[in-house]
């Protein structure tokens, strides 16, 4: 998965600059995104129906920041299923709640979702980077174009623990 991503970024973003735009990647991919009002607990959803092509849906009223992660998160579970041998015409659904999102004990579909979603927005070598010049973690979530938090999160995810506290 994180292959996936350093591949997409490569190929398909082709390493233009930050911050990356998953809804723009995923319009490349052949996916529809739209934004619309949600339940206000769900951040994002990716719906496959019979004889069309998967959508992704975002929470309108989320910030912009968030629906990109989401955005990215949801192009995640689209990926998992490509790469797994899952029959791909039928019909599916990931809804993904804002909470689910952000919690730790979630199943591996959501974990290898929410790693790829980092790997895509913020590739490791990218914050390493950052890391190095000292930037603060807001100005990591400017660059990246995402919420403090998804800043804290990669950084654990990238073995940087307690980063500016
Ligand atoms: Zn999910």
């Amino acid at each position: 998965m994180i292959t996936t991503a350093n591949n997409i970024l490569n190929t398909v973003w082709e390493n233009r600059y930050f911050p990356v735009d998953p809804i723009w990647i995923a319009k490349k991919m052949g996916l529809s995104v739209y934004s619309l009002e949600t339940p206000p607990d769900v951040s994002g959803a990716l719906v496959k129906r019979a004889d069309r092509d998967p959508v992704i849906l975002l929470n309108q009223n989320d910030s912009e920041q968030r629906m990109r992660f989401t955005c990215a998160h949801e192009l995640g579970h689209y990926i998992q299923r490509l790469e797994s041998n899952i029959e791909n015409s039928k019909e599916y659904e990931y809804v993904d709640l804002f909470s689910k999102l952000s919690q730790e004990n979630q199943n591996e579909e959501e974990k290898l979702a929410n790693k790829f979603a980092l790997a895509l927005l913020i590739p490791k070598e990218a914050l390493l980077h950052d890391v190095k010049e000292n930037c603060s973690p807001a100005m990591m979530a400017y660059r990246f174009g995402v919420p403090d938090d998804v800043i804290r999160v990669a950084l654990e995810e990238y073995g940087i623990h307690g980063y500016g506290r």
